[in-house]
């Protein structure tokens, strides 16, 4: 094989079009969410996984860069420079303590509360969507977000110089708001619910001719969670575990690990095998929770209200899919209360050192409800999955945590802190009451 025809195959596309996944119609591979032709269902990026399989290894993924870019030829982006901020790659821990506290032998926890660069799972989609708005010539991104999405999208647009307005419900935490101004765009907060928020960006993306990663760059944008699987599939070692727990906002990523998964074992990279796929809500919003308990197979529509802001989607896009994988993989949706919220954030804080936010806190409580209810076996190697960053939300557990014993700078004082400290003991866990 002759030099330039080696290089033409590395860098030919692996995908080839937008695919229907209701009706199978194909589209070409533009910014479109919906099959506008036929039943209006969602788009998304078809593959050519023989291509994928004759020029992916184990070791060719090994020789990539540390980030999600080390899977770029199961991401629909055509370009040899992806925008990489970093993003990816977080560790995957060995929770002992939590393991031992639930009674489970093998958790891991993925930590993307520390994924770069704004310290959420977000990062990952967004590296994904802007790359490919830059490829189909945008010069304006946006989005409509629960508070994470904006981080992300303001900070990777800034990193690329893109133009960037993002859309966010006017309640969120201050945090959140804080870690998308810092960058600079233009921040739109809307007095509504996210849901509310996200209509109005439809209308927007149909009138302003601006890459919306979330509305019509979303079949490109949801593709980055994928990387949520693979990369786990790597860290244990080329194999898939045996359970996962996800949050479920929207549905999408949840979803983009099984297909992940399901990808790593087309393409002969990990052996086969079932994975159970559990799912965890906020009692506040919880419309995916509710549908599966009472054995709908679709999912009416709630008014969030929740501290867990970041997952509080009353309307979400995926969340008859979400259904149809923890049923078909024998897995279980939950949610939990606010209160117990907060003691999964201090749990995981206090046995494992990850301060997460609330949507971690609610997959941490989610997690301890299925393992007390029987629904995970304590041999079951399972991952949890968490989403974002606790200094994001520090509104939710002021008032749950300790205080710092304020002293002189003298030896007797401390002495008589510590004493006091002594006879006070360390709080037990317990759900809080709120
Ligand atoms: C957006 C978000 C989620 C859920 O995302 P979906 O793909 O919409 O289900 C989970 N956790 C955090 C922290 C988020 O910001
Ligand atoms: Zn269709």
């Amino acid at each position: 094989m002759t030099q330039s025809l080696e290089r033409s195959i590395a860098t030919t596309p692996t995908f080839s079009a937008l695919k229907c996944r209701e009706c199978g119609a194909t589209y070409d591979l533009g910014p479109k969410h919906v099959c506008e032709d036929v039943c209006f269902g969602p788009l998304e990026v078809a593959y050519d996984y023989d291509a994928i399989r004759q020029r992916v290894s184990r070791e060719t993924i090994q020789a990539g860069p540390l980030s999600i870019w080390r899977y770029k030829d199961f991401l629909p982006v055509t370009g040899e420079n992806p925008i990489d901020v970093g993003t990816g790659m977080t560790p995957l821990v060995r929770a002992n303590r939590l393991a031992r506290q639930l009674g489970l032998k093998e958790l891991y926890i993925k930590n993307d509360a520390v994924n770069m660069p704004t310290l959420s799972f977000k990062d990952r989609v967004v590296s994904v969507a802007l790359t490919r708005a830059r490829e189909l010539g945008f010069t304006t991104v946006s989005c409509a977000s629960t508070g994470n999405l904006a981080n992300s999208t303001a900070a990777i647009a800034a990193h690329a110089g893109l133009d960037c307005c993002v859309f966010i419900p006017a309640d969120l935490e201050a945090g959140k708001i804080l870690g998308t101004l810092i960058y600079n765009p233009t921040v739109m907060a809307v007095q509504g619910n996210y849901d509310q928020v996200n209509r109005l960006c439809s209308e927007v993306a149909n009138t302003q001719g601006w890459g919306f990663v979330n509305i019509n760059l979303r079949p490109y944008y949801s593709e980055g969670s994928k990387t949520l699987g693979y990369e786990v599939a790597e860290q244990l070692g080329w194999r898939l575990p045996d359970h996962i727990v996800a949050p479920l906002a929207s549905g999408s990523l949840f979803t983009k690990i099984y297909k992940g998964f399901q990808e790593f074992v087309k393409v002969g990279l990990v052996d086969d095998k079932p994975v159970r796929f559990s799912g965890a809500q906020a009692e506040g919003c919880s419309p995916i929770s509710q549908a599966f308990k009472a054995g709908r197979d679709f999912v009416t529509p709630v008014k969030p209200n929740t501290i867990a802001k970041s997952i509080a989607i009353g309307n979400p896009a995926d969340g008859i899919y979400a259904l149809d994988i923890a049923r078909k993989t024998n897995g279980n949706i939950e949610d939990v209360t606010d209160a117990e919220i907060i003691a999964g954030m201090k749990l995981l804080a206090e046995t494992e050192g990850i301060f997460t936010e609330t949507a971690g806190g609610t997959t941490i409580a989610v997690l301890k409800k299925l393992v007390e209810a029987g629904k995970i076996n304590p041999d079951e190697s399972t991952v949890v999955y968490i989403t974002g960053n606790g200094l994001k939300t520090q509104e939710a557990i002021q008032g749950y945590i300790g205080e710092p014993f304020t002293i002189e700078p003298k030896l007797d004082s401390f002495e008589r802190a510590l004493e006091r400290s002594r006879t006070l003991g360390r709080l037990e866990w317990q759900p809080v009451s709120v």
